[in-house]
């Protein structure tokens, strides 16, 4: 679109007539003022205007052209007179300028043709420019979102090398808590533990939060029916019971919840106490559960495995391999220490008439049901194994004769007093045990021994009666390897 700015009539329809047969769609305007009414809405691509008209000259539409746009091409037509002003126009934004009269039209049409040209050139470069920055654009985004990734990257390779250096589910969790509270800036998170004979979940370790509060905090689901809790569990995170357990005790009311699952079955949730809005951390925190997932199934099945190795399956007791492995190390370590260390050896009286007139399951009920006292009524110290068949024995540690000696009475009367089932059918109307009772130094020089001599004083009792504790005795001449440093006893063990 070219628009022809002149005073002379003559001049616009040569021009007119010229530049239309030469394919460009033409507007004149007698003035300057009048062209300019139309420029700013309609700008045409090329101005071909003369320079001394009445009103406004050709260098003032020149400027307020100039105002409005940079892109709109200037060609001055000017009398060889004015040659000055034509290179004043220039250095003003003119492109080009022509000699009036023109000696032949084809010079005009060429330089118009070389301003299209030109201006084809800009357009194309300013295209270019753009498709540059376009891409220069996407490029620092790629590079942004690489870098990112590749934080997210060394962030669970660093988690998955810390957790690979364990296979305890308690440390698995732990790490998971440290590390995951760090891309958050230090979030608050619990970890509710699911205790399916409990049907509850109990929160079992937390980061920063106020352990005076995680202390017993959890929730339980043991009112409702067997559908309900099962549906409840399947989808953790919108349990009513959790929300409402986290508002009361921890005083939050946005959450948020990652379930972790071993096997299909929910074995606990990981419980952030605050809204996380990044998409990033959210989906980071995504991976990292995952990768923490599979090392707690890791460790649950490394501790199955070890547990299958040192405990009976039936009453879940240490087993013989263990208790004899155990009772050496015990041995070394009450000669280091100097501290007794005290053996209960036990026999369930009247057993093969039990699983005689019951059945044999209802043996084996029996048996777990006296392995759960023998348990419950022992320390985290003691170590309680069946040796076979319907005989225990447990190990005390830092435990005199006199010591454990009171502990197996007790345990004797809890036997003897608990209602177990068709206790009435045995002999003497109750279920019992008999006890016998060594210790280390005062009774036995080594391991054997030591059970040897507890083995024997119950072996006595068998002899002469039944539900009874007998403490080993020793022959003559025995003497200790060591002089045994006093226990202190317990409250409980004062008789
Ligand atoms: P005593 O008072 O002299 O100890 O008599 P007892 O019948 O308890 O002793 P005995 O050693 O004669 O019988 C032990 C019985 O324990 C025999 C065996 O059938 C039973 N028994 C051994 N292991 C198991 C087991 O795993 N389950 C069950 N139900 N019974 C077992
Ligand atoms: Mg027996
Ligand atoms: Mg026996």
């Amino acid at each position: 679109m070219v628009y022809i700015v002149d005073d002379e009539a003559s001049i616009r329809s040569i021009l007119m007539e010229a530049l239309g047969d030469a394919g460009y769609q033409v507007r004149d305007f007698p003035s300057a003022d009048d062209a300019f009414k139309v420029i700013p809405e309609e700008p045409p691509h090329i101005i071909l205007s003369d320079i001394r008209m009445p009103g406004m000259s050709g260098i003032d539409l020149l400027g307020k052209v100039r105002e409005i746009s940079e892109d709109i091409q200037f060609i001055i037509m000017t009398s060889h007179a004015s040659l000055d002003t034509a290179l004043q126009a220039i250095k003003l934004g003119a492109y080009d300028y022509l000699h009036k009269p023109f000696e032949d039209l084809g010079d005009v049409i060429v330089t118009v043709d070389r301003t299209v040209e030109m201006l084809f050139l800009q357009y194309q470069n300013e295209q270019l420019l753009e498709e540059l920055e376009n891409k220069n654009k996407a490029l620092t985004s790629l590079n942004s979102r690489i870098s990112k990734e590749k934080e997210e990257i060394q962030k669970i390779n660093h988690l998955m090398s810390e957790l690979s250096k364990t296979a305890e589910v308690t440390q698995v969790v732990d790490i998971f808590l440290k590390q995951s509270a760090e891309i958050l800036e230090d979030a608050s998170i619990l970890f509710l533990k699911h205790l399916p004979s409990y049907r509850s979940l109990s929160v079992s370790q937390a980061h920063n939060v106020d352990p005076q509060k995680v202390r017993g905090a959890g929730i339980s689901f043991k009112e409702l029916s067997q559908q309900d809790y099962i549906q409840r569990i399947s989808s953790i995170a919108d349990a009513p019971e959790l929300a409402e357990m986290l508002v009361q005790v921890f005083q939050k009311s946005e959450y948020v919840v990652f379930p972790l699952s071993i096997e299909n079955q929910l074995a606990g949730a990981f419980v952030f106490l605050e809204e996380i809005h990044d998409m990033q951390s959210l989906r980071l925190l995504e991976s990292f559960v995952q990768v923490v997932q599979a090392f707690y199934f890791n460790a649950v099945m490394q501790r199955r495995i070890h547990d299958m190795a040192i405990k009976d399956p039936l009453t879940t007791l240490y087993n013989r391999r263990f208790f004899n492995e155990r009772i050496e190390e015990e041995i070394n370590r009450s000669r280091r220490t100097r501290f007794p260390l005290s053996c209960i050896y036990l026999d369930i009286d009247h057993f093969k008439k039990y699983n005689d007139q019951n059945g044999h399951q209802s043996g084996d009920v029996l048996l777990k049901q006296i392995s759960a006292l023998m348990k419950k009524s022992s320390r985290k110290t003691d170590i309680v194994a069946r040796l076979g068949g319907e005989e225990f024995c447990i190990l005390l540690p830092h435990t005199d004769a006199e010591g454990a000696a009171i502990k197996a009475e007790k345990l004797r009367r809890l036997v003897e007093g608990t209602n177990f089932a068709n206790r009435e059918k045995q002999p003497m109307g109750f279920v019992s045990i008999s006890v016998g009772v060594s210790e280390y130094p005062s009774h036995a020089h080594d391991a054997d021994a030591l059970v040897k001599a507890a083995d024997d004083a119950l072996y006595n009792v068998k002899e002469s009666s039944r539900n009874r504790v007998a403490l080993a005795s020793v022959g003559e001449g025995f003497k200790r390897d060591f002089e045994p440093l006093p226990v202190p006893k317990k409250e409980a063990y004062k008789k």
